[in-house]
């Protein structure tokens, strides 16, 4: 059954809600392109998301849900955000706003960041897979990392292999173009990517003329970029086997114990997977734990060992 394409008829579509709850990928059709989804509420699905598409950082994931009522448990909506999801919603415009805090949504699907990506897709199939799942599902575009966006079930197979444990085939995409993302946590409304709401639509809602970002593509990926980027208060010290009483310890797989302020382990059983599922948790506990310096043991770099080498890098990189 792994990687298979599948009809989206009633019975597939409940067997992928299932799937979704049992911590599988999923793959489905929204009116954009087909998304590769997960649980957003399960860390080690997200953390296979990142691994199924060969990332090599954890860049923020949108997490779709059937609509606002729904958005507005995991994030906080200003009156002008409810408008545009008024207006929008279920639609190809991505919401980003403030997270809420202890929804159970994981904190790798935001990679930390402080804010979150929201929408309500618009494809029949999409919505029913949510409704099946009874989950909000995150879910970045069905393709290798590097690749283009994937706009036909066959173009998912080819690209992602056995993946995802199903994919619901609804033939190709309407838009073929991504979701509009458009940031809601400054002052004004900020156009962070471009795509199939045009901004001129969004002008009319919101009365004048949007913000863009600046420079690139509209990925934000580097904390440099978003200030809201979670960067620990303590100093890190990385590929450390050892450390003082004094420091504050994460670390990878097999450890020999000695005398810590605390102790987290991504994973005793050196499980890349269940590592990046802890990691941004395991950092903003460690932080807590009051101490001037986090030990942390290497992490190897194959898989997803390399996108967790590069977020710990860019935490132990000097601030200005
Ligand atoms: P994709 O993974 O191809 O669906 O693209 C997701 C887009 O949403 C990327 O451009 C991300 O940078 C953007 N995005 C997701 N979450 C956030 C967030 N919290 N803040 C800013 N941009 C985000
Ligand atoms: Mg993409």
């Amino acid at each position: 059954m792994h990687g298979r394409i599948a009809p989206a008829n009633a019975e597939w579509i409940a067997e992928a809600g299932h799937l979704i709850r049992s911590g599988a990928l999923v793959a489905f059709p929204t009116e954009t392109v087909y998304g590769l989804g997960a649980d957003a509420t399960n860390g080690e699905a997200v953390a296979r998301v990142f691994d199924a598409k060969g990332r090599p950082s954890f860049n923020p994931l949108i997490v779709h849900v059937l609509g606002l009522e729904a958005a507005e448990i995991i994030g906080s909506f200003s009156p002008m955000a409810r408008r545009l999801a008024d207006a929008f919603w279920p639609g190809p415009l991505t919401l980003v706003v403030p997270r809420r805090d202890a929804t159970g949504v994981s904190d790798l699907v935001s990679a930390g960041l402080s804010t979150i990506a929201l929408r309500a897709p618009n494809h029949p199939i999409a919505r029913a897979l949510l409704d099946a799942a009874q989950r909000p599902i995150a879910a970045p575009s069905a393709n290798r990392s590097g690749h283009v966006s994937a706009t036909r079930a066959e173009h998912v197979a080819s690209d992602l292999g056995d993946k995802a444990a199903v994919i619901l085939d609804g033939g190709p995409t309407a838009h073929g173009l991504e979701s509009t993302v458009l940031s809601l946590t400054g002052e004004a409304p900020l156009l962070l990517r471009p795509g199939a709401v045009h901004a001129e639509a969004i002008e009319k809602i919101i009365g004048a003329e949007l913000a863009r970002r600046k420079a690139g593509g509209g990925i934000v990926t580097s904390p440099g970029q978003l200030q809201s980027h979670y960067a620990p208060r303590a100093q890190l010290r990385l590929n450390s086997p050892t450390w003082r009483p004094d420091e504050a310890v994460l670390a990878f797989g097999a450890i020999a114990i000695s005398p810590a302020r605390a102790i987290i382990n991504l994973s005793s059983s050196g499980d890349l997977v269940e590592a990046a599922a802890n990691l941004f948790a395991a950092l903003r506990e460690l932080d807590a734990s009051g101490a001037e310096t986090i030990a942390v043991t290497p992490v190897p770099t194959h898989g997803l060992g390399e996108a967790i080498n590069d977020r710990l890098e860019r935490a132990a990189a000097p601030r200005g």
